[in-house]
């Protein structure tokens, strides 16, 4: 009995010797890999988004459709196991007499796979018709709480016409769609017959101060999105290269197990996120607006960059 009990308690004792450095890699671990390299050449974003100051941006409105809540751990390395609020939304470039709507958030079955906790019905509705007035439609990246919300649209062959997704973008999609990846929006292949995607440019102007940023690393197709408004605010929508701002400000990706599930290439992000701090620092003005972040899209909402609905 005491031989068994010791052995116990050795097995015991090996587990958490070998547990230990595997939660620490696998939920804590964070640093900033030699391959990481990544910089924004601000004068060259700005020089684009000024190539056009006849009609620039009056407005940028927000759209909040659904709430994901998601253990603090799961969003930064080494965070608690609190819960926090993820919000999805969409947001429109509001010009004096059409808009440009970037992201689109999911719809009701995606956010039911997602474990959302909460679905805004009115703001989904609301969504719809923004696409269907829009003049383009632009996502951050490929992933369902991003473009979801298009293409579960029933009118998804006319917006297609307007939409602007990335090469990289659309051969993603594809692949998700035909592997059927969890989460993967109900729509078939036959949804890109015929599209072309637009090149993907290290920064490209997509209409009057508005300004895509190469960033592939969360996935091959994330973008930032550059927006100078008529009255001088920046704003870079981060897309999710960072769901919350803490990311940046601590230089701490998603923790490992979430980068292997999320299929990212963690080095890329890292880089991003060195690139982002120095910008932050260096530029408070350039106001950074992450993926999912509850805090800073009420502050955004606050200070006037945003304007709540559609
Ligand atoms: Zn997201």
């Amino acid at each position: 009995m005491t031989k068994v009990l010791k052995w116990l308690g050795y097995t015991a004792l090996v587990l958490v010797i070998i547990s230990i450095p595997a939660y620490w890699w696998l939920a804590m671990e964070s640093h900033v890999p030699s391959s990481a390299r990544y910089s924004i050449d601000m004068t060259a974003v700005r020089r684009l988004a000024d190539a056009s100051v006849a009609d620039l941006p009056v407005a940028i409105r927000v759209e909040t459709i659904g709430h994901l809540m998601v253990p603090e751990a799961f969003t930064i390395a080494g965070g608690g196991w609190q819960k926090l609020d993820m919000p999805v939304s969409a947001y429109e470039i509001v010009y004096k007499d059409h808009a440009v709507v970037v992201d689109t958030a999911f719809n009701a079955d995606v956010a039911k796979q997602m474990g959302a906790n909460v679905f805004d019905d009115a703001a989904y509705a609301r969504l719809g018709v923004a696409l269907a007035a829009a003049q383009l439609i632009i996502v951050t990246h490929e992933h369902p709480d991003h473009v979801g919300g298009l293409l579960a649209q029933p009118n998804l062959k006319d917006l297609m016409g307007k939409a602007r997704l990335t090469q990289v973008q659309v051969t993603a999609l594809k692949k998700a769609i035909r592997e059927a990846q969890i989460s993967t929006p109900n729509v078939s292949l036959a949804a890109f017959d015929g599209y072309q995607g637009i090149d993907d440019e290290p920064y490209q102007t997509i209409a009057p101060g508005v300004v895509l940023i190469k960033a592939p690393g969360h996935t091959p197709g994330s973008q930032m999105v550059f927006v100078k408004r008529a009255d001088g605010q920046e704003i870079l929508f981060l897309g999710d290269v960072a769901w919350q701002m803490r990311n940046i400000e601590k230089v701490r990706e998603r923790p490992r197990f979430v980068t292997w599930l999320a299929e990212e290439d963690r080095a890329a992000v890292m880089g991003e996120f060195v690139e982002l701090h120095r910008l932050h620092a260096a530029e408070p003005n350039l106001n950074m607006m992450p993926g999912h972040d509850s805090a800073e899209l009420t502050r955004f909402l606050q200070a006037g960059l945003l304007t709540k609905g559609f």
